[in-house]
């Protein structure tokens, strides 16, 4: 069995409304997909996490070693794609191109020996996943606090056990909106919020201190990622637990993050990190370290499948009778792309998410959609 062809796609999707977070605005989606083709004529799709223009260069470059390998030895594809990259890229666009192919591959190893990747991947340990409701992004067009407070509201009533806001626009503005939004959702709901490396380390501590009253899950990106010392300082200044990990790449950057104490909780992001191939690596690295694992996720239905048969196969570290929620990232905002270009029965329901035993990643593409969205060169 082999390779015959691997293509990749830029999607463009502008949105209706733009909305933005402590970095910069969205006003449009635009993602990189990429098509894997086996000689027996079987498809898998995978996409990269990052811009899509370097990603779909990154594939390219990729593709000449990759023609004529078996797909089914996914490892081995993994590490002729590393070996290529490496003296250029140890981390970033390069690698989520490496992760695009990967994740593509093993949807296609599930539909050539038709089984669910998460059998592939050694089992389903549970059967339903809770999505946190990522949103609550910024917008203009009325006060702020009372659009945050009414999108929380229709999170809680659809169902949703947790949800995740934006901080980082700036400290006193952030407690008076995650105020509000856990007076709106009341105490039984988690609520996370995710400053996007807005601050440093004297603002970061002042907001985790200021919000510690409002139960808040995690705080994600307090700080730029490359400051580790100060994430492993900030952790002893609050309660809130501290999440980073999405700017990460690889088993060797988990490695740094887990070995510097700078996080509670990693966020390995499948399509950027290294694909589902080295997610199976850093989940038993974070293990050793005593570390929770939730994958960041953000893109199309591609990308939530992936990240939802790797965590319905991690273990339950530590493990007791009654475990607790195993989160999967579900991003709410306005993403056409997302809702359209799979068709799958994992989507959220009562607050969780059951995991499909259809053969791959558990969807059907769209292909029809794939083309009306791909930007023309
Ligand atoms: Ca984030």
């Amino acid at each position: 069995m082999k390779i015959k062809a691997i293509e990749s796609f830029i999607l463009s999707d502008k949105l209706k409304e733009s909305f933005y977070f402590s970095q910069w605005e969205y006003s449009e989606r635009r993602i990189c997909i990429v098509k894997v083709t086996s000689d027996t004529g079987h498809v898998g799709w995978g996409e990269g996490y990052g811009p899509a223009g370097v990603i779909k260069a990154g594939i390219e470059f990729l593709t000449p070693f990759l023609i004529g390998l078996n797909p089914l030895e996914t490892e081995v594809v993994w590490s002729i794609m590393y070996h290529r990259t490496l003296d250029y890229a140890r981390s970033g666009i390069l690698v989520s191109a490496l992760s695009a192919i990967d994740v593509a591959l093993w949807d296609l190893k599930g539909k050539i020996m038709e089984q669910p990747v998460h059998l592939l991947l050694g089992g389903k340990k549970r059967d339903t996943i809770t999505p946190y409701a990522t949103g609550m992004y910024f917008t203009n067009g009325g006060k702020l606090s009372d659009i945050l407070s009414k999108e929380a509201k229709q999170y809680a009533e659809l169902g949703y056990k947790a949800m995740k806001m934006k901080v980082g626009l700036c400290i006193e503005e952030d407690i008076e909106n995650v105020k509000v939004v856990r007076e709106t959702i009341g105490p039984n709901i988690a609520l996370m919020i995710d400053a996007n490396h807005a601050y440093n380390l004297r603002e970061a501590i002042q907001l985790a201190n200021a919000v510690e009253q409002y139960n808040i899950g995690w705080f994600e990106e307090p700080i730029s990622p490359e400051y580790y010392k100060q994430y492993a300082e900030l952790r002893t200044k609050t309660s809130i637990p501290i999440a980073g990990g999405e700017c990460e790449y690889l088993r060797f950057g988990f490695q740094t993050l887990l070995q510097s104490k700078s996080v509670d909780i990693i966020q390995p992001d499948i399509c950027a990190t290294g694909g589902l191939t080295e997610a199976k690596r850093i989940e038993p690295l974070a293990s050793v370290y005593g570390v929770e694992v939730i994958p960041n996720t953000w893109g199309t239905g591609i990308a939530i499948s992936a990240a939802l048969h790797f965590v319905s196969n991690m273990d339950s570290i530590p493990g007791r009778l009654k475990p607790p929620n195993c989160f999967i990232e579900y991003d709410r905002t306005e993403n056409r792309l997302r809702e359209e270009l799979t068709i799958t029965d994992m989507v959220a329901k009562n607050g969780e998410i059951k995991i499909s035993d259809k053969p791959g990643l558990g969807f059907e593409f769209n292909e029809d959609v794939l083309h009306k969205y791909t930007l023309k060169e």
